[in-house]
């Protein structure tokens, strides 16, 4: 009996052909892992007159069990695979977006610390790598209250990490995690972030801003309301010289997911219905008017474009990265 024993070039041509034959996702996934750990993460890259610095805390993994829970199991573990992503495991980025426009040094999100998974807890850490002092940042904008955006407000002495800091949160996300009694509220599974929310959101020494849709900071930074992930969850919008951004924070928290299956809900999106009505209008806005977008999850740096498919969905173009401005 001969034995076949196909060259690699076979085999490359037949995995083209047919998709079966293909690496599968976790193998591909694994190949391109790093042998030893990364230096540390942040990018630089400007939207008109502002500087904008991503700034990592690391990563999470979370089940991909808590993707897509309103569609079909299937039809999501084909979507994963069909992105070369692993079946089981959403390893989630953690992009901090610092913007410098003038005086201001903004900050968005304080991370989780080492409250929360090992390994998360970068952000201090990497901002001082690239000579960044917590004690210059002038604004902290919360996002919302969930632990990888808020638990990293206080340090183990439970004193405020960013000294100097104007605080600010909107004003519905505020309210909803500082209600009486909103542990004995929420689902037992939650009462954990409750704690954490409260606790963070009540460290002593910080003066809290609660903003409202449309929210100022100082010319060309907006809050606007982007509710469904939480209930108060607010996005930055960063306008200059003609250029934005849109710090998304976790309104889209699955670069392709998201994206591509806007209306795939995941377990943690507190408001299903608002949320899919949220990343439509995001959708929309974004690949409409070309604003640059920044997903607090999505692969780091996070930052890149949104593009209009010929089916009528959409697509996330990550950015280029680049050494300089030119070219
Ligand atoms: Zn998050």
């Amino acid at each position: 009996m001969t034995i076949f024993k196909p060259t690699r070039r076979q085999l490359l041509e037949a995995a083209c052909l047919t998709p079966m034959l293909a690496l599968p996702a976790s193998a591909a996934t694994n190949l391109l892992a790093p042998s030893r750990p990364q230096p540390a993460a942040s990018h630089r890259f400007k939207v008109g007159q502002a500087q904008i610095t991503v700034i990592s805390d690391g990563n999470l993994n979370v089940p991909v069990a808590g993707l897509g829970v309103n569609a079909d199991r299937a039809e999501v573990q084909k979507f994963l695979t069909d992105h070369a992503l692993s079946a089981s495991n959403n390893y989630a980025h953690t992009n901090h977006v610092l913007v410098e426009m003038g005086d201001i040094k903004l900050l968005v999100d304080v991370g989780s610390g080492d409250r929360f998974q090992d390994s998360a807890g970068r952000l201090v850490a990497n901002m001082e790598a690239i000579g960044i002092d917590p004690a210059d940042i002038t604004h902290v904008f919360i996002t919302h209250a969930h632990p990888d955006h808020v638990w990293g407000i206080r340090d183990d002495f439970d004193e405020p990490v960013f000294t100097e800091a104007e605080y600010i949160i909107g004003a519905g996300e505020y309210d909803w995690w500082m209600t009486n009694d909103r542990a004995n509220m929420v689902e037992q599974s939650l009462q954990q972030f409750v704690v954490g929310a409260v606790n963070a959101l009540s460290t002593e020494g910080l003066e809290w801003t609660v903003a409202q849709n449309n929210h100022e900071i100082a010319p060309g930074l907006r809050l606007i309301d982007t509710p469904g992930h939480t209930l108060g969850h607010m996005s930055l919008v960063v306008e200059s010289d003609g250029q934005s951004l849109i710090a998304l924070g976790d309104s889209m928290s699955h670069a392709y997911m998201s994206v591509e299956q806007p209306e795939w809900v995941n377990a943690i999106d507190m408001d299903k219905e608002a949320t899919v009505t949220t990343r439509l209008h995001l959708l929309d806005m974004a690949a409409t008017d070309g604003m640059a977008v920044l997903g607090y999850h999505f692969p780091f740096p996070g930052v890149g474009h949104i593009v209009s498919d010929k089916m009528g969905g959409y697509r996330f173009m990550p950015a280029l990265w680049r050494w300089q401005d030119a070219g």
